[in-house]
């Protein structure tokens, strides 16, 4: 009785370690998936990034601040660009409070492109940008990339 209750379960031991070493193997391929994004957007204060997020860019100029304000968040703001991410779709809306310089707009349409700066200070902005993974990611697959 004992012999034959063994022989009948669900899995052999050797089914086991199979099933274990494909789990690994997907795991393994996940963290490989999941490496940082190293790249780096050099000029983001006066030049554009490559567009990697490839969202629907919208443009809204405000004259009021306090509409900026209520919209952006903060108070020392001129300009904001709010990113949506869902089912792969990106939509970013620049909103500006006139007048907008050129430089301001190619800084919110660099976030729309998805890139970061870390700091808020004109320093911040002329050093490297990065990727905003959390943002690419969500994105998923792109076309061309
Ligand atoms: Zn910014």
């Amino acid at each position: 009785m004992r012999q034959s209750s063994e022989s009948s379960t669900l899995f052999k031991w050797w089914q086991w370690a199979a099933l274990l070493a494909a789990l690994l193997l997907i795991l393994l391929a996940a963290q490989f998936a999941r490496q940082p994004l190293s790249q780096v957007c050099l000029n983001a204060d006066r030049a554009p990034c490559p567009d990697i997020l490839q969202a629907e860019i919208r443009i809204r100029y405000h004259d009021s601040k306090a509409t900026l304000t209520s919209i952006c968040g903060d108070v020392r703001s001129n300009a904001c660009a709010l990113r949506r991410v869902r089912w792969h779709q990106a939509v970013c809306d620049i909103h500006l409070l006139r007048p907008a310089s050129a430089p301001l707009l190619n800084h919110e349409m660099n976030h729309c492109r998805g890139w970061e700066h870390s700091g808020d200070s004109p320093e911040a902005y002329a050093r490297p940008w990065q990727l905003n993974e959390h943002l690419i990611r969500a994105r998923g697959r792109l076309r061309g990339h």
